[in-house]
């Protein structure tokens, strides 16, 4: 493998493991840009179509089955909503995108809050934009890329449900990615594939956050 493949030796990926492991809490959820917590810690932010599998994979992250609320509860997704690990680094979900269900109103005012929230937020490290290995990227994550762009947040895209695809089109999926990023100015140069399920990517994932925040355990 090459190093820009597994960019972290073993003592890294543990030292992640071991801070995920740490405490990890919901601290409140934001409707309105004037309600977000101090910018105090550093952030981690998820964006990612509903029904994506953000819920699944912050869950995963810190192996807590229900930190995250799953996206059919009622008024939750529709938030900005913080989860604080360890005292030290935030996770930050974002709402999601392209809902069927809500009125355009509704959909611009979400999507409006995740925007200001990313224009505006000093102390945020790196936002995670999470697309269905399935899928790969789509007209309707466009939208979010752009935002990325304009707001020049280094981000990165995972890619979620890789346990659904065999391997070999899970590689195919992450460089018809990569190349479909190559000219995006604040895009990062490595896709990781996940699996909320068999926990494919996960250390990988957690070494990211944790570099991206420069924490260590
Ligand atoms: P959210 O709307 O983005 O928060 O999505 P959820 O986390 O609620 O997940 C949406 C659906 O996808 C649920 O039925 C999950 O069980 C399923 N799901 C999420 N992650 C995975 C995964 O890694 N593998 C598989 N097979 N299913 C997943």
């Amino acid at each position: 493998m090459s190093d820009l493949e597994e960019p972290f030796d073993a003592e890294a990926l543990e030292a992640a493991r071991i801070l995920f492991q740490r405490k990890a809490e919901f601290v409140m959820g934001a409707v309105a840009i004037a309600g977000l917590p101090d910018p105090d810690l550093p952030e981690v932010a998820f964006a990612g179509r509903s029904n994506v599998g953000k819920s699944s994979l912050i869950n995963a992250l810190v192996d807590r089955k229900r930190l995250a609320r799953a996206s059919n509860e009622p008024g939750r997704t529709r938030e900005v909503n913080f989860f604080v690990l360890d005292d030290r680094i935030r996770l930050v979900d974002l709402p999601g995108y392209g809902f069927a269900r809500a009125s355009r109103d509704t959909v611009n005012k979400f999507q409006n809050l995740g925007r200001d929230y990313l224009r505006g937020r000093p102390n945020l490290t790196r936002a995670y934009l999470l697309i269905d290995a399935r899928h790969g990227l789509k007209a309707v994550d466009a939208e979010a890329l752009d935002a990325f762009d304009t707001a020049a947040v280094s981000y990165q895209i995972v890619l979620t449900k890789a346990d659904k695809l065999k391997p070999a089109d899970v590689a195919k999926v992450v460089e018809a990615t990569l190349k479909a990023i190559s000219r995006r100015p604040a895009a990062f140069p490595r896709v990781i594939a996940t699996s909320s399920e068999t926990g494919l990517g996960l250390p990988q994932l957690r070494a990211e956050i944790a570099l991206a925040c420069a924490v260590t355990a």
